[in-house]
């Protein structure tokens, strides 16, 4: 399967660092698949969707950052898009649901219950349900499923992709691997926000990334569950490790391989 890496919006904030949201668009038998949405195209339009948290990131308001631009640049339409499979539901991953409502989505129980019956204050602040309210066929995965590499378990939710949890960053957040033609692609979501947390290097050079410490500031102000930073960055350090595995974050850049 041909992996593209796309960008689906820009963060500019006034206090911290700029970011992408980068996106997967997977070339699946059954059609394009998404790894992750990013904003949506209502999203930068009218950011007041995107609730108090969203408006002081300040997406790119240019709708030619946004994962259905990405697939239409490719000579492709949004109705083509099958299948969208989420690490987690933040509304910096999310937003692009609503441009594809036709699309079946995928995330784990515990991630749908966190932002669906959110009870817990800043996760009301995270999640923007208005986000995924014309998607009507959310597929929820629960517990950890089968055993998969590296001694992770999953969800293999189409042929090729499977949805490993790796909670910490939010209750549900999941892992995506992509068995692409030129390897398998991991991608992490906001497992890690500095890349060189797991030892990514610059996929130009080969030089290993430097530390980031904005971004990791970032992630630790974002994070559910802190404690788990540090055992998930090293689960992430293994899967890079591997020859086979390429993985990449959501949100730097450095780890973005030249258009595809
Ligand atoms: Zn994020």
């Amino acid at each position: 399967m041909r992996v593209h890496h796309v960008v689906a919006g820009h963060v500019r904030p006034r206090v911290g660092v700029a970011a992408v949201c980068h996106v997967l668009v997977v070339e699946h038998p059954e059609g394009l698949v998404l790894v992750d949405a990013g904003f949506g195209t209502a999203d930068l339009v009218d950011p007041t969707r995107l609730g108090p948290v969203g408006r002081l990131l300040r997406p790119d308001p240019d709708p030619s950052t946004s994962a259905l631009a990405a697939v239409l640049a490719l000579g492709r339409s949004a109705e083509d898009v099958r299948h969208v499979v989420l690490t987690h539901l933040d509304f910096d991953h999310a937003g692009g649901l609503s441009d594809f409502p036709h699309a079946v989505v995928h995330t784990t129980a515990e991630e749908w219950a966190a932002a669906t019956v959110a009870t817990h204050a800043p996760e009301r602040l995270r999640y923007r349900p208005i986000q995924w309210a014309t998607s009507d066929d959310v597929r929820r995965y629960d517990g950890e499923g089968d055993e998969w590499r590296h001694g992770l378990r999953g969800h293999e939710v189409l042929p090729g992709i499977t949805l490993l949890p790796l909670r910490g960053h939010t209750r549900g957040h999941a892992v995506v691997a992509v068995e692409g033609e030129d390897g398998v692609v991991v991608h992490a979501g906001d497992a890690a926000f500095d890349a060189s947390s797991y030892g990514a290097r610059d996929p130009r050079t080969g030089e290993p990334l430097g530390k980031a410490p904005a971004l990791r500031a970032m992630e630790l102000a974002a994070c559910r569950q802190p404690w788990r930073l540090r055992p998930n960055h090293q689960v992430l350090r293994r899967l890079a490790a591997d020859p086979e595995i390429t993985v990449v974050t959501a949100h730097d850049d450095r780890v973005l391989p030249a258009a595809t």
